[in-house]
């Protein structure tokens, strides 16, 4: 395996790298960046979502002189919000370099762009249209360019940027590296391979061998999401196909920590699984997914690596994998010894490509789905009512109950008796806050069901300031309010009667007590248990004073 460090990348970036919560180079990186480095001429086929932004960024970080009055590097991008986007890219990877990075795109005030430009930038990320007019107005020059990089190349000349590329190249030293990265290889970007780059190396991500094939038994479905939306969608698929154990990955350190929070923030039991964790912790988590006191384990494909874990029924894709090879190595966890499992991934619609291509080389459909809706997930809960009372009636030890059947269909229709034991029955196993709503954004879901706790207790102690609890588990682990008393009480030196209002949401608890209490009772209750099962304890963020 191929790490940061093997690259020979400068210290500089390194450091910015292990901030971003990188851990190993995706393929794409691995491969491109050494030729880089040494000064080649690159044709990158890669798609978004490989990574191939810091496969080009980190090599010209590294190479060019920085400082100097004039841009040392140009980036052509075909859009406004990439420009934007591998600007900010660039600028972390270079933040210890102090690099000065300037995107430049219509719609922006041009002013502002020049006087930036003026005082001295090293790396301009431009759109063909706007350097085209800086360059009219004799605003940007580009003597000093030493590296050029033609990012998504295909989509620039299929908007009809062909000719102001040839225009800005000219304008270029002849000396110049040039890295162009496209997704396709029409013959019109072959023309302009060999017009502008000199031998150069070719790289593709994920076009070459075809996997051996996924086993048949994986269900693989993908959603496409906004990353905003992410965490939102990802608690409502996880709601309708109630996964035994699921792994989920992220891309970086960061992004693993941040899920799990959320993620244990909305009752589920999440752990987190990074290389930044050492062989203590790590153990501690895998030993908390084995004894099933954790059902989510977020990791990074680094800490993922050996791991084999019986259980597991979903593996979720939070982002596209970096290649399709790691895709297949993801979801080769699940549906081992002819088990059934189920491979979900989260795709940003710019990274559609990258299922495509993941599909042709595993020969095997991803099915695209719509995010499920409340009513989905309502006829879901109803569905589980239906197979409980189906289990119900074949277990045949209902004699009991004849006589309170007998008396009710004295006075009522006996289809209206059945009736309302099904929705008692759906209450007790099922109560969901969503019964009266129809809600279609994801995140107002999330919202909802914050609000819809119940409280089952008044308040006792008016006087004194209070500050709540926050327990991972609620309604759905049968945790009731005596379960939350009795657990407080005989964890910590309270009372009863210090316990304020308790509520109970479907996934989640909340405990109101005296604010000097407070670290007192998460303390006492991290060490026990609820129904059987550890709970995530803090201190609730949303206080309402
Ligand atoms: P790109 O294909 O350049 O658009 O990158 C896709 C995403 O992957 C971006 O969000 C990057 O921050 C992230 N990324 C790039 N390289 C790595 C890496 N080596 N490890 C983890 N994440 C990465």
């Amino acid at each position: 395996m191929t790490t940061f460090s093997d690259l020979a990348l400068r210290e500089e970036l390194l450091q910015s790298l292990t901030e971003l919560g990188y851990e190993e180079p995706t393929p794409i990186q691995a491969e491109t960046i050494p030729p880089l480095v040494r000064g080649a001429d690159l044709l990158g086929q890669a798609a978004t979502g490989t990574g191939k932004t810091a496969a080009f960024a980190l090599p010209l970080l590294q190479r060019i002189k920085l400082g100097g009055p004039r841009p040392r590097a140009l980036v052509l991008v075909p859009t406004r919000e990439l420009a934007a986007q591998v600007s900010e890219a660039i600028h972390k990877y270079g933040r210890h370099l102090g690099a000065r990075v300037l995107p430049i795109y219509g719609g922006a005030p041009i002013v502002r762009q020049i006087k930036s430009l003026e005082r001295g930038v090293d790396i301009v990320v431009a759109t063909p249209g706007r350097a085209i007019d800086h360059l009219t107005r004799r605003t940007l020059n580009l003597q000093d360019v030493e590296v050029v990089v033609l990012d998504e190349a295909d989509e620039m000349l299929d908007m009809g940027f062909a000719e102001d590329i040839e225009t800005i190249l000219d304008e270029t030293p002849a000396t110049r590296q040039t890295v162009l990265f496209s997704a396709t290889m029409p013959p019109r970007i072959k023309h302009m391979v060999k017009q502008h780059l000199r031998d150069p190396i070719t790289i593709s991500v994920g076009l070459g061998r075809a996997e051996p094939g996924v086993t048949p038994k994986i269900r693989q479905i993908a959603y496409v999401v906004n990353r905003a939306q992410k965490s939102a969608v990802l608690s409502r698929i996880l709601d309708i196909e109630q996964p035994g154990q699921a792994l989920v990955f992220c891309r970086t350190r960061a992004d693993v920590d941040e899920l799990t929070e959320t993620l244990n923030g909305r009752g589920y039991r999440a752990e987190a699984l990074h290389g930044g964790l050492s062989q203590e912790q790590r153990t501690k988590v895998l030993g908390r997914l084995r004894s099933e006191t954790a059902d989510l384990l977020i990791a990074t494909d680094v800490a993922a690596r050996g791991l084999d874990i019986e259980t597991l029924t979903h593996v979720v894709n939070f982002d596209v994998p970096s290649a399709p090879e790691s895709y297949v190595h993801r979801i080769g966890r699940v549906g081992r010894a002819g088990r059934e499992g189920t491979a979900i991934t989260l795709a940003q619609p710019r990274e559609h490509r990258m299922l495509k291509t993941i599909e042709r080389l595993t020969k095997q459909p991803i099915a695209i789905e719509t995010v499920p809706t409340v009513a989905d997930l309502k006829a879901r809960r109803l569905e589980l009512t239906r197979a409980a009372l189906h289990e119900s009636l074949l277990e045949d030890n209902l004699e009991p109950f004849r006589v309170v059947f007998d008396t009710l269909s004295d006075e009522f229709d006996p289809l209206n008796v059945a009736l309302a034991a099904i929705k008692l029955a759906h209450e007790a196993t099922s109560v969901g806050g969503d019964e009266d709503a129809e809600l279609d954004a994801p995140q107002m879901a999330v919202e909802r069901d914050r609000q819809d706790t119940t409280a089952r207790r008044p308040r006792r102690n008016g006087a004194g300031e209070t500050a709540r609890v926050f327990i991972g588990l609620g309604r759905v682990a049968h945790v009731r309010p005596q379960d939350l008393v009795g657990a407080i009480t005989g964890e910590t030196t309270l009372q009863g009667r210090e316990i304020g209002a308790i509520e109970i949401a479907d996934r989640f608890s909340l405990v109101e007590v005296a604010v000097d209490r407070v670290d007192e009772v998460i303390q006492g209750l991290r060490k026990t248990k609820l129904q059987g099962r550890k709970a995530t304890v803090r201190r609730e963020k949303f206080d309402r004073k």
